[in-house]
């Protein structure tokens, strides 16, 4: 029988090497080694991020890093232009409400996609904004926004772009230097397919101006304390707390593999995979959520079959065949399911098993 696969747009399986590195003896966080291994890791995550901007490896879940990213650009009472086309979106709003900011939406549908001439008009109204948040690939649709445009715009009218690439940094490609994204953040336990608890951000020379430039609130999770302690103790102790130290490790096990693999060859894989599960499914009579030429490399939002119950169906998966996927969300509950295609899931192998799975449950309905 084969093992629990998740196949869900996060949290995901992941490699035997990697569980292996997480069940080593617990070593410091401090000292030449540590220090050689965090450089060694932020060097080899500029390379997945496509950049050469700062990288800090954040103790928490994305919302952690994200929380850091937003609330030490901008200060309470500035304004912040926000994409809300889906859940996460709407979440980076709630973050920066919390730090009392002068939230600006850039409201559509969760099925549209966010592009530069929609945030232009908004940054019409308000030249003040010091920033444009956008998620680039939201989990609960699928949908990805046009992170390049809108970088380009932002930057054009005087504007940070700060993104949430947290289920697609790994998987779809984000050129961070290219794009000119000032503020990057993913996390390990997604498409880069290490275990939850660790999330790196990066941070452009533009960035830190800004960042330079105002008080902002809260210590941990404020960028100034991440740089205070790397550039003041970086030789002896990097971080400015305990570090998730065995999932550190394992994180770097799982970036060595993606880099020896080959970066294009990585995210050309999650293509092919998303491929392959649409093209069965579409065999097997579903329709999927999007157009194809808008689908997600890493996830594919499919609508039930007339009649289907989708619970019965993921049920079944479950305790029938050892996989997990995810059902829809909101307007979309009880309509389509989600299928992961990050970590372990990323693989031809998973996908080929999901299809037959789900082949045998239509037959015996
Ligand atoms: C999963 C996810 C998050 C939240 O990440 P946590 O690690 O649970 O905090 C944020 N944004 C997007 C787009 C996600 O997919």
């Amino acid at each position: 029988m084969d093992d629990l696969t998740l196949m869900i747009p996060g949290p995901v399986s992941v490699n035997e090497d990697v569980l292996e590195a997480l069940s080593r003896p617990i070593e410091a966080d401090y000292g030449e080694a540590w220090v050689a291994f965090y450089d060694d890791l932020r060097a080899d995550l500029q390379t997945v991020f496509q950049t050469r901007n700062d990288i800090y490896l954040v103790t928490g879940p994305g919302s952690a890093a994200l929380e850091m990213g937003l609330s030490s650009i901008a200060a309470a009472g500035e304004t912040v232009v926000v994409v809300n086309n889906g859940f996460f979106g709407l979440r980076l709003c709630r973050v920066a409400e919390a730090y009392e900011m002068n939230v600006v939406q850039v409201k559509a549908p969760s099925v549209e996609r966010v592009g530069a001439e929609q945030v232009g008009s908004v940054l019409d109204e308000h030249p003040e904004a010091v920033a444009v948040v956008v998620v680039h690939h939201d989990t609960t649709t699928g949908v990805q926004n046009d992170i390049a445009g809108i970088a380009q715009l932002a930057h054009e009218r005087g504007a940070l772009t700060m993104v949430d690439a947290v289920s697609s940094l790994g998987g779809i490609d984000l050129p961070v230097d290219e794009w000119g994204v000032d503020i990057c953040v993913t996390v390990a336990n997604k498409c880069l397919g290490a275990a939850p608890g660790v999330s790196p951000i990066s941070i452009s020379p533009r960035a830190w101006e800004v960042v330079d430039s105002k008080e902002t609130r809260g210590w941990f999770l404020n960028l100034r304390t991440w740089r205070y302690y790397l550039e003041n103790f970086g030789h002896w102790h990097p971080l400015p707390a305990t570090s998730a130290i065995n999932t550190a490790y394992a994180f770097r096990v799982a970036i060595q593999s993606i880099l020896e693999e080959g970066l294009p060859q990585v995210l050309e894989r999650h293509q092919n995979v998303g491929t392959r599960i649409r093209s069965g499914l579409r065999d097997l009579g579903f329709e999927m959520l999007l157009p194809e030429a808008e689908s997600s490399p890493v996830m594919t939002t499919v609508l039930g079959l007339p009649g289907m119950d989708i619970a019965h169906y993921s049920g079944w998966l479950l305790d029938e065949r050892k996989l997990k996927i995810s059902v829809g969300l909101g307007e979309y509950a009880g309509k389509a399911f989600r299928v992961g295609h990050m970590g372990r899931a990323a693989h031809l192998g998973a996908a080929e098993r999901f299809l037959q799975a789900t082949e045998a449950y239509l037959k015996a309905q």
